[in-house]
């Protein structure tokens, strides 16, 4: 559904995508490991058109998400993202904030959004909060809102860039807590992260990123059980 191919960018000099390729597949959870700098949140970025790509090629469903006659908009709700900063809108409720999307860009009815913002909200457990504004929340309970929005635009893959890094680590369990269960349910997920025990048991695939390029790939066994690189290997070293 997803084919990303020969992707390059570069910020001035700074060539930071060399050429990745990868492809999703309906229901993969691709976990996207490797060190600062590395270029893992430039990629995420370049798939959600929030930066344009300089070179190569990234498919959707056969389409070519640069072109011209692009929807933006309309492609962003097919391929949501969940931010390591949440990006809530601070002036709006809980439950503002999972309808405002809905209503501006998929059109939907006030009436049809409130449906769904409190479906996703229970989803994440968030349903005593929806007068809430985001400030009287924790990070923890901001990111699981964060989820329910993006989830409310019925998205068929969200990505999630760095989502527990901003928390207190009392609150990473319950923010991971959640992406399993949509894991669980076959929901088609690209996660940055460096929660390593999440990318091991919870990812169908995982790419190790190093300087712009994708080091090693493979399933979790493989490359957590026996990495081929050693970049690879000194990488995971770290978390041991
Ligand atoms: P981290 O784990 O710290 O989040 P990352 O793998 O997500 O790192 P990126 O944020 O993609 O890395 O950054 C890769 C490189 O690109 C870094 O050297 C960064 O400084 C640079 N970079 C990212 N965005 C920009 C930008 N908008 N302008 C200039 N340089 C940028
Ligand atoms: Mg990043």
């Amino acid at each position: 559904m997803l084919e990303v191919s020969h992707l390059e960018k570069s910020f001035g000099s700074h060539s930071v995508l060399k050429d990745i390729s990868f492809s999703v597949h309906p229901g993969d959870v691709v976990s996207v490991i490797g060190a600062s700098g590395s270029g893992k949140s430039t990629m995420l970025r370049c798939i959600n058109l929030l930066e344009t790509p300089d070179g190569g090629s990234i498919l959707y469903h056969g389409e070519d998400i640069t072109a011209r006659k692009m929807n933006v908009p309309a492609y962003r709700a097919r391929v949501g993202m969940v931010f390591q900063s949440f990006n809530l809108f601070s002036n709006m409720t809980v439950l503002e904030n999972c309808m405002v999307g809905q209503i501006k860009v998929a059109k939907k009815s006030k009436e049809e959004a409130r449906e769904k913002a409190l479906k996703f909200l229970d989803k994440v457990g968030m349903s005593a909060y929806v007068n809430a504004k985001p400030r009287q929340l924790s990070g923890g309970q901001k990111q699981r809102v964060a989820i329910a929005r993006a989830l409310a635009m019925e998205p068929e893959i969200l990505l999630f860039d760095e989502p527990t890094s901003a928390l207190d680590p009392q609150m990473v369990g319950e923010v991971l807590e959640v992406m399993t269960a949509l894991a669980r349910e076959g929901l088609t997920m690209i996660v940055v992260t460096h929660e390593m025990a999440f990318a091991r048991d919870i990812s169908s695939h995982v790419l190790f990123m190093a300087d712009g390029v994708i080091c090693e790939e493979g399933t979790p066994k493989q490359i957590f059980g026996q990495p081929k690189e050693e970049a690879t290997k000194e990488f995971l070293a770290r978390f041991r």
